[in-house]
């Protein structure tokens, strides 16, 4: 069942991180008016089942006065409200208490930050880590996201015979880590990746929306469009199995999408994801509709 609606409230970024699977960047598009997200959050009260309402990006913090008066709307529609960041400007908790007092006031009660190397390399005192404790102290309650570079960690045993390498850093390769992240990590055959392992494509809890109007049940993966069709409509109508991409997916993972696209892939990925991602890339001009925005596969 549909529980969270995740506003990807703008694709622009100060970062442009390794790891990011948005491929955001401070050149990137697209960013939602105030009247679009009142629009979708209308469409999520419509559907019965969502509680919960994310604004993120990209970052959110870039446009301040947006993200502001988006949390004061869902809040007063009775949504919980989370945010996620990386709280870039939290320079000294004075500085912090500037951005997130305004942000308690509106009624947020959730914040994601990430705080990893790959966002502040070994700086002790993070803007991250200032920004939690800040956040803690006016009530909004917080998470760190954490996620470093790939790297072996060790071996699973399979069957007595040659083990399978678990990669640690918790990175999801799809988007710019395809491109910066996956070099010299072991890879599997493709054969062995017949399940997505991280998504529940025939029953989302939640689905990231973005300005273009692409409702992404994994980045890069569309139900549809709600500029064209109600959300509501969508999510309501919405069936894995005859969704081009999702369909296949669920039927027997990546190596099923290639089978039943006829696609000439590599022998060999690094996970599921990577497979699944190179799959998309091949059939972004067949099926665009539903593989996009373009953006999330670097291609702007
Ligand atoms: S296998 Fe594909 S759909 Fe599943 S989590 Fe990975 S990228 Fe997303």
């Amino acid at each position: 069942m549909l529980t969270g609606i995740h506003f990807i409230l703008t694709y622009t970024c100060n970062f442009e991180c390794d790891h990011c699977f948005l491929y955001c960047s401070p050149r990137s598009q697209g960013t939602f008016t105030i009247s679009q997200v009142a629009e979708v959050l209308d469409e999520a009260k419509k559907t019965g089942s969502v509680e919960w309402i994310y604004f993120e990006g990209g970052e959110p913090f870039l446009f301040f006065p947006l993200l502001v008066e988006c949390i004061r709307q869902a809040r007063g529609m009775d949504f919980k409200v989370g945010v996620v960041t990386n709280a870039y400007g939290a320079f000294t908790e004075e500085d912090a208490a500037l951005w997130l007092k305004p942000l308690a006031e509106a009624g947020l009660s959730y914040m994601n930050i990430s705080n990893d190397s790959l966002h502040y390399g070994d700086q002790e005192a993070t803007p991250a880590s200032i920004a939690i404790r800040v956040a803690e102290r006016l009530g909004i309650e917080t998470a760190p996201i954490c996620i470093d570079k790939p790297k072996v960690e060790e071996q699973h045993a399979e069957g007595g015979t040659k083990g399978r390498p678990v990669i640690g850093g918790n990175v999801k390769f799809r988007g710019r880590a395809v491109e910066k992240l996956t070099g010299n990590l072991p890879l599997r055959l493709k054969e062995q990746l017949t399940q997505c392992p991280y998504e529940d494509l025939v029953s989302p809890s939640r689905v990231h929306v973005d300005a273009f109007g692409n409702v992404h049940l994994c980045q890069g993966i569309s139900m549809g469009n709600w500029r064209q069709t109600s959300l509501s409509e969508l999510v309501k109508n919405y069936e894995a199995q005859k969704h081009p991409i999702c369909g296949p997916l669920v039927r027997g993972g990546p190596m099923r999408l290639c089978e039943e696209y006829g696609l000439d892939m590599k022998d060999e990925y690094v996970d599921e994801c990577h497979l699944c991602y190179a799959a998309r890339l091949a059939l972004l001009d067949q099926i665009p509709a539903y593989l996009a925005p373009r953006q999330v596969y670097g291609l702007l």
